[in-house]
């Protein structure tokens, strides 16, 4: 899979600081027929490479590829093996890692109980009433975190919608039209509202400016740095999580 942009990108940060942004290696090639930037995962080596313009610089090659993280975040997870829901497996839900455990007599519905997980009813429907469970979970909780900052914001979203997009964790559009990704309830909380405090901001500025910077931090509270490191490092394999491939 490729990513590829004629956008050029440049950035206020050091060579050092945009390749530490990256979660692996990365090598940039620079070719006379190239026309844009392009950017492959190579699964074998483990590396990223780029290929630019002849006249790129190393420092806008970098910014560009940063910016183009949650594509190379999705490629990782794809490399990942995944996690599907079974019975004797576990979940991290909300950070703390849950074991799952079934028993035909049980209910149906998944419960919390004593720190598990408990399944009922036909083994079969295990993953598919699992994953149910987390997305009602995420959403009740996702509501209540996007309430809580819109309010402090002062601003009011047109609609909050909880989904499963394969690269973002979350998005705000022009009409107010928030999304999310239901993994995020597999994050530990100050993960998950780091991405909603993220969004609630944009109900403000749809750019990331330093007047988006402010409002983020503001509405997040400290540790925000924390928080969007934490989900860099998690975020490959939420995103695996209750997958069969
Ligand atoms: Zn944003």
């Amino acid at each position: 899979m490729q990513a590829s942009s004629n956008i050029m990108w440049s950035s206020g940060r050091s060579e050092a600081q945009l390749e530490a942004g990256l979660a692996i290696p990365i090598e940039i090639r620079r070719l006379k027929s190239a026309r844009r930037l392009r950017l492959r995962f190579d699964e074998a080596a483990g590396t990223l490479k780029l290929t630019c313009p002849w006249r790129t610089s190393r420092r806008t090659a970098l910014a560009w590829a940063l910016d183009q993280r949650d594509w190379i975040d999705a490629q990782l997870a794809l490399a990942q093996p995944p996690e599907p829901f079974v019975a004797g497996g576990s979940i991290p839900l909300e950070g703390r890692e849950v074991p799952i455990a079934w028993r035909e007599d049980w209910p149906r519905t998944p419960q919390l109980v004593d720190d598990e997980l408990r399944c009922g009813g036909p083994e079969e429907a295990l993953a598919r009433r699992v994953e149910a469970f987390l997305k009602r979970r995420a959403r009740d909780t996702l509501s209540s975190d996007i309430a809580e900052f819109a309010s402090a914001a002062g601003v009011v979203p047109a609609s909050l919608t909880i989904g499963d997009a394969s690269s973002r964790w979350g998005s705000c559009s022009s009409q107010r039209r928030i999304r999310m990704s239901w993994r995020l309830i597999l994050a530990p909380p100050n993960v998950r509202r780091y991405v909603a405090a993220h969004e609630v901001a944009h109900l403000v500025h749809l750019n990331h400016g330093a007047e988006f910077r402010a409002l983020e931090a503001r509405l997040f509270g400290p540790g925000i740095g924390e928080a969007r490191s934490e989900l860099r490092r998690i975020g490959p394999r939420l995103r695996r999580i209750g997958r069969r491939n």
